[in-house]
């Protein structure tokens, strides 16, 4: 029989809680029934009648009002269910952890190399910004400066007088 998962990798899957809840990797449904359930009409009843047909696969849960389960693989998994099916998935993890550890070490590392070309590249951005703003200053002042001579025109306009 295969050993159970640790209890940290069951927090880790563990997604929510259900009322009724099928195991998908051993077909055992959980069905709850510790505070009067939100079943509909003959639900229940059905239920029950199946649990006694098949007592290893309808597993009535009388306390507790929600059964915990989560995803694995693309698979629903139930919390503490004997199939013990994401143990598996804990000792392939717990076996190949170097080699993940080292994994996710390089794809750190790479981002991180990403990153900073990306704050070079907006800082230099920034810089940019910053001397068109010098720039367009130098501009508006520079025109601002000219209209205190007067233009041809207007130096036109005073012959003529
Ligand atoms: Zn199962």
């Amino acid at each position: 029989m295969t050993k159970p998962p640790s209890k940290e990798f069951e927090d880790s899957i563990r997604h929510a809680g259900s009322l009724v809840t099928t195991c998908e990797f051993c077909g055992r449904t959980y069905f709850c029934t510790w505070e009067h359930g939100d079943y509909e009409k003959g639900e229940l009843e059905e239920l029950r009648t199946l649990a006694k047909k098949e007592p290893n696969k309808y597993i009535e849960i009388t306390d507790a009002n929600a059964q915990s389960w989560g995803y694995i693989d693309g698979k629903q998994f139930v919390i503490g269910c004997p199939c013990n099916s994401a143990r598996k998935y804990e000792d392939w993890i717990l076996e190949h952890r170097y080699l993940i550890a080292d994994y996710f070490k390089d794809r750190a590392e790479r981002l991180k190399k990403k990153l900073e070309h990306e704050v070079g590249i907006s800082e230099a951005i920034n810089e940019l910004s910053k001397n068109l703003d010098k720039f367009s200053k130098c501009i508006k002042e520079a025109k601002a400066s000219k209209m205190d001579f007067p233009s041809k025109q207007g130096q036109r306009k005073v012959k003529a007088r």
